[in-house]
């Protein structure tokens, strides 16, 4: 792990006198912060919310009894490097385990970072070769790290890869890229996301402030060239658990013709006890959505069922809590009742 947060005290956005602790924390968890995404940040605000996002906290250091390493259980569904199948249509593609940011919320953070790098050539064409020997793979979800920070022609002979296996009909990317780093959405990347399959592209955006005039070139690039854009939020408590704020950030998206498709309840990611709220509060923000916004603007509200059983809609009557109040029940799409947060501690 990058462990310098020498760049993060240059610019203001750490104290010298934290620099021990949070050297701790970037020993354990990537740190990165773009200019981007700095320039948004008011150092003078203890609470920013784009500094909680991505400059390391304190917090991070603190275990819960209720952490996982691995929260949605990519280990467990992964039948090789680079492939995640938890769901017989589609299989997840993880070819990059880095990301322009790294957000301190990530439920991957055990797995990304600047040193993991890329899914060496010959692992690459394994997991190509997986998704080619399995002819029921309708989707190819294409995440990491952040797929939009391979170059060009390593993304450009994916796409094509891709493109040519005849049972995948439909390629998704999900990046952090046109956010964080906008100014990588080039002439050349998006040549390179040329394709004659169906082909979206899913961006991650938490809070109003992120949606710049850079991100809304850099989406307006991917909308013009005929990419259906959609968009996952996670909901975070000091971040966005705050109706105002949902509001802009879901208009703010549709407005530049991005769907808003998820919004995640924090997953059980180890330091991160600090950004999850309950899911009855959770419950009381969507629902305070329906009937004031618009149906266009309105995410589902998800639940990754950890240890890998899949994502299931936290509407009031798919997820209750149970008869002694203790913990909340979720049933996964094969109709198993689970336990939430499990009492179980194999189970992500
Ligand atoms: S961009 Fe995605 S994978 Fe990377 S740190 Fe953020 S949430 Fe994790």
């Amino acid at each position: 792990m990058s462990a310098d947060i020498t760049p993060l005290i240059a610019r203001g956005l750490v104290a010298p006198e934290r620099a021990a602790e949070l050297r701790r924390v970037a020993e354990r968890f990537a740190v990165a912060v773009t200019d981007e995404m700095a320039a948004l940040i008011d150092p003078a605000d203890p609470a920013d919310p784009i500094a909680a996002q991505f400059v390391p906290s304190e917090a991070e250091l603190h275990a819960a009894s209720d952490d996982r390493a691995d929260p949605i259980g990519d280990a467990r569904f992964s039948p090789l490097p680079g492939i995640v199948q938890r769901y017989p249509d589609r299989v997840l593609l993880k070819p990059i385990l880095v990301c322009p940011v790294y957000c301190r919320f990530c439920f991957r953070r055990e797995q990304v970072g600047p040193g993991r790098g890329l899914l060496p050539p010959a692992a690459l064409e394994r997991a190509f070769a997986y998704i080619e020997q399995h002819a029921e793979t309708w989707e190819v979800i294409v995440t990491g790290g952040d797929p939009f920070l391979l170059s060009p022609r390593r993304l450009k002979a994916l796409v094509r890869r891709l493109d040519a296996i005849a049972h995948v009909q439909v390629i998704r990317f999900h990046t952090r890229v046109p956010v964080a780093a906008p100014r990588r959405v080039t002439a050349a990347l998006m040549d390179a996301l040329t394709a004659e399959k169906a082909l979206y592209v899913v961006v991650h955006a938490n809070h109003p402030r992120e949606l710049t005039p850079a991100m809304r070139e850099a989406v307006g690039r991917l909308t013009r060239a005929g990419i259906p854009v959609l968009a996952q939020s996670v909901l975070l408590r000091g971040v966005n658990d705050d109706p105002a704020v949902l509001e802009a950030l879901l208009r703010g998206l549709v407005a530049m013709r991005v769907k808003p498709y998820y919004l995640h309840h924090p997953d059980l990611a180890p330091g991160t006890a600090h950004f999850r709220l309950d899911i009855a509060a959770g419950q009381r923000l969507v629902a305070g959505l329906r009937g004031h916004i618009s149906g266009l603007c309105q995410p589902t509200y998800v639940l990754d069922i950890p240890g890998g059983f899949g994502k299931v809609p936290l509407t009031p009557s798919a997820a209750r809590r149970d008869d002694a109040g203790r913990c909340w029940l979720v049933s996964d799409p094969a109709g198993r009742q689970h336990a939430y947060p499990p009492s179980d501690p194999d189970a992500g």
